[in-house]
């Protein structure tokens, strides 16, 4: 397996060289020059497997011939006993009222609660792994709304050959996911609260990694969705799911609660591998810049308004790109110019040839605050079960959806306890809280305030990495 950049000027590099890259050098994303696909045979045996079992099975083509198999399901093994649900991803059916056939898939279960672990596990081992082969250690700088900080902060501590810098928003993030990150004391661990927004804290990343000196200097790596490593974890539950509700030919949608397009860029890989998907469907709240580009086939900047939801507050989705590559028919040179223009006027016209296979795969649809909170309310009056407000973005796209047909399942992003002041205002009902979340009030935190300056960034990076 070999992996080329989205922008068609990068070597092409095999998996081990890609998982510590992160970004290419020539700004693009890295994607398998081909997709490994499965036989019919294949995913009918899915149904009898164990999570680990598919993982490794999906996974495999990925790795190679970096990883074998065997350490491979190793370290999927330990990734995913750290679950709290025997089945990883555990599967529930809505009611009835919502439509026939619709299903939360709960990605929920891992450490910190949100379907980021579901990669982000693993991920931590993968680079322990390599490091550990190459004797080499890396700065990992991430980017976060909430969810991938914590994730990746309890992924990579006290693993040996990395330190961590991790920025967030300040004052944009819930009160759980800041103290699941601050409360971190290993020393590998750095929180930065940066006064901006998501995308100011995604493009301090890119600028530190377009940087070629830094970048070389301080030996960077990423965890956030750019890392192609975590894009692959990401289609192992749509097998699982896909196997556990429809048959093996029978084809199921998938709608997807959507900000960086790193899990919905899964379901469309995983659709490239053989798995039969109907629609892919883009759920967003107000910044709902995929959905009007669904509709409108030109991409256009707006403010990010904060949300409920502050996973999907984006406005620049970065995985977007592989799409694109792949929409375009592989052709890195258009999106290289395609992305440079986006940059420096905020908006896209696409071409009629993208659009068309756009809307061969995807839906798109957007809820509003108000629906959001409808959702939330109306699950728990009817059936007394909680949605965080990710997921109930999801629910009530499809509810308003008419048009699909045959089963659906909503991925489940967050557990309900992690946004639960917006659940409790909603259904008057605090939902129950994990010990591991009540425990983090008691603890003192750690982070340190920085300006939405690259400079000033950079120097921490500097001092903090151990390159
Ligand atoms: C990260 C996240 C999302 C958005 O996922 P993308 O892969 O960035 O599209 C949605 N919901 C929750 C709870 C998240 O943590």
């Amino acid at each position: 397996m070999k992996y080329q950049s989205t922008r068609g000027e990068a070597p092409v590099l095999e998996f081990s060289d890609v998982l510590l890259a992160g970004l290419a050098v020539d700004g693009g994303l890295y994607v398998p020059t081909e997709f490994p696909t499965l036989k019919p045979s294949d995913l009918r045996s899915f149904s009898e497997m164990s999570y680990a079992e598919v993982a490794t099975k999906v996974l495999t083509p990925f790795v190679s011939p970096s990883i074998n198999s065997n350490e491979l399901g190793t370290m999927i093994e330990q990734s995913y006993s750290t679950f709290r649900h025997p089945d990883v991803v555990p599967v529930k059916q809505l009611p009835a009222e919502i439509g026939e056939d619709r299903y939360l898939a709960e990605l929920y279960w891992g450490p910190t609660f949100s379907f980021k672990d579901v990669a982000l596990q693993l991920l931590g081992r993968l680079f322990e792994y390599e490091l550990s082969r190459r004797d080499t250690g890396v700065t990992i700088v991430g980017a976060t709304s909430g969810d991938t900080g914590s994730a990746a902060i309890e992924a990579c501590k006290d693993r040996d050959g990395i330190e961590l810098i991790m920025l967030h928003p300040r004052g944009r993030v819930s009160d759980v996911q800041r103290r699941q990150m601050t409360t971190i004391t290993s020393p590998n661990i750095h929180n930065v609260a940066v006064d901006g927004t998501f995308d100011d804290c995604q493009d301090l990343v890119k600028a530190m990694f377009s940087d070629l000196q830094f970048r070389e200097r301080h030996k960077l790596a990423a965890v956030n969705s750019i890392n192609w490593a975590r894009v692959a974890a990401q289609t192992v539950y749509y097998f699982t799911t896909a196997t556990r509700i429809a048959g093996p030919n029978e084809q199921i949608s998938f709608c997807v609660p959507t900000g960086n397009f790193g899990n919905i860029q899964a379901g469309y890989i995983a659709s490239r591998m053989g798995l039969p998907i109907d629609r892919l469907i883009i759920a967003s709240n107000h910044n709902d810049i995929l959905t009007r580009t669904h509709v409108s086939g030109v991409m256009e900047i707006q403010d990010v308004e904060p949300s409920t939801s502050p996973a999907m507050d984006i406005q620049v989705s970065s995985n977007f790109e592989r799409l694109l590559f792949e929409l375009s028919g592989k052709d890195g040179l258009w999106v290289a110019a395609a992305m440079a223009d986006f940059r420096s006027t905020g908006s896209m016209k696409l071409p009629e040839s993208v659009m068309k296979h756009l809307r061969e795969w995807f839906d798109a649809g957007q809820a509003s605050e108000r629906e959001v909170e409808q959702e939330i309310s109306d699950l728990y009056e009817t059936q007394k079960e909680f949605l965080d407000p990710h997921t109930a973005v999801g629910v009530n796209v499809i509810r308003r959806m008419k048009s699909l047909n045959g089963p659906v399942a909503v991925m489940a992003t967050a557990h309900p306890a992690k946004f639960n002041t917006v659940v409790e205002a909603a259904t008057g009902m605090a939902p129950p809280q994990p010990d591991e979340i009540v425990a983090l009030k008691s603890r003192s935190e750690r982070y340190v305030n920085l300006p939405n300056e690259v400079s000033a960034v950079m120097d921490f990076v500097a001092t903090a990495s151990s390159q």
